[in-house]
């Protein structure tokens, strides 16, 4: 490996590790300022968003909370709207920690994390399906039970992803074989639309949920046009009917023909 100062390095392996530094810059160049940051650098909150000087609160990448920062837009709105109650006076709402489920390409290839991807909670099971010859790697962890989705990894091939997300998100019942949801060339029971619970988060970057976009089209929102206006939902990463920060947690969730068999046209 060749450095830019010339110099060099013998190796077998190279591992490239990329993460979130927080733009703090602002703070540790005013030190008098009495806001602290966190080890790793980061502004210091509460579960209120408060930094450590009063009237000054931090939201967003820029700050660290139970020692992690959040790095992704959804959860970055999640944080303004319970800052923005607090300030208001809603002291209620408190911030208790967040979904960091995520699906992206790295270096070319397909990668999906969701929940306890390492499964970590006591008791939980994994299961495990690998295809070196196609570079695609799956784990599935679940309850002790095996009711329930507790976290997944998927490397090179990320189409349970949103599947699995759902079944993650809403607490749904596992199949009698869980393994059969990453499986090759096995029927899986698909999250269609129709079997969300109405709570089901369709659109992460607004919160908006099948619930939300029921309610637009039964108030009279009959098109995709309208049911964006309506209710914010895939206009925040511009997707059209892919939500979820372009992430499709659903394909098409809210196309023309499930909007017409919700709405009065029918
Ligand atoms: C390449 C890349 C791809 C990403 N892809 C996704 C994705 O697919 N999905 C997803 O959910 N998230 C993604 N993210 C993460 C997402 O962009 C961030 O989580 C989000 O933008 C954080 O919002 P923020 O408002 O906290 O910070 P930012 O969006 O970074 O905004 C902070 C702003 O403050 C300004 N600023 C900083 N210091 C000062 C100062 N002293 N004075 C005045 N202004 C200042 C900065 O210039 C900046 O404009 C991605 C990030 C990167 C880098």
């Amino acid at each position: 490996m060749q450095f830019t100062d010339a110099t060099s390095l013998d190796t077998d392996l190279i591992v490239f590790s990329a993460g979130i530094r927080p733009q703090d810059a602002i703070v540790k160049n005013n030190p008098e300022c009495g806001i602290k940051l966190g080890g790793r650098g980061g502004i210091l909150i509460d579960e209120q968003f408060r930094t450590t000087a009063d009237n000054i609160y931090a939201i967003g990448e820029c700050a660290v909370w139970g020692n992690k920062v959040f790095d992704l837009v959804a959860l970055g709105y999640s944080m303004a709207s319970i800052c923005a109650a607090q300030i208001a006076g809603d002291t209620e709402q408190t911030f208790t920690g967040a979904d960091m489920s995520n699906k992206l390409k790295l270096m070319g290839v397909e990668v999906g994390s969701i929940g306890d991807a390492q499964g970590k909670t006591e008791g939980s099971l994994s299961y495990l399906y690998q295809n070196p010859k196609e570079g695609v790697y799956k784990k599935l962890v679940t309850t002790d039970d095996n009711k329930n989705l507790l976290g997944a990894v998927l490397v090179g091939d990320t189409e349970d992803y949103n599947n699995l997300l759902q079944l993650y998100l809403n607490d749904i019942d596992l199949p009698a074989h869980p393994e059969s949801l990453i499986l090759p060339n096995v029927e899986k029971p698909v999250m269609g639309i129709e079997n969300l619970p109405d709570i089901a988060t369709i659109c992460s970057c607004y919160n908006v949920s099948k619930g939300d976009i029921c309610a637009a089209v039964e108030g009279g929102a009959y098109s995709i046009a309208d049911v964006k206006a309506y209710t914010s939902a895939a206009t925040g990463c511009g997707a059209v009917g892919l939500c979820a920060n372009g992430q499709g947690y659903l394909k098409l969730p809210i196309n023309h023909a499930w909007i017409r068999s919700k709405s009065r046209l029918m």
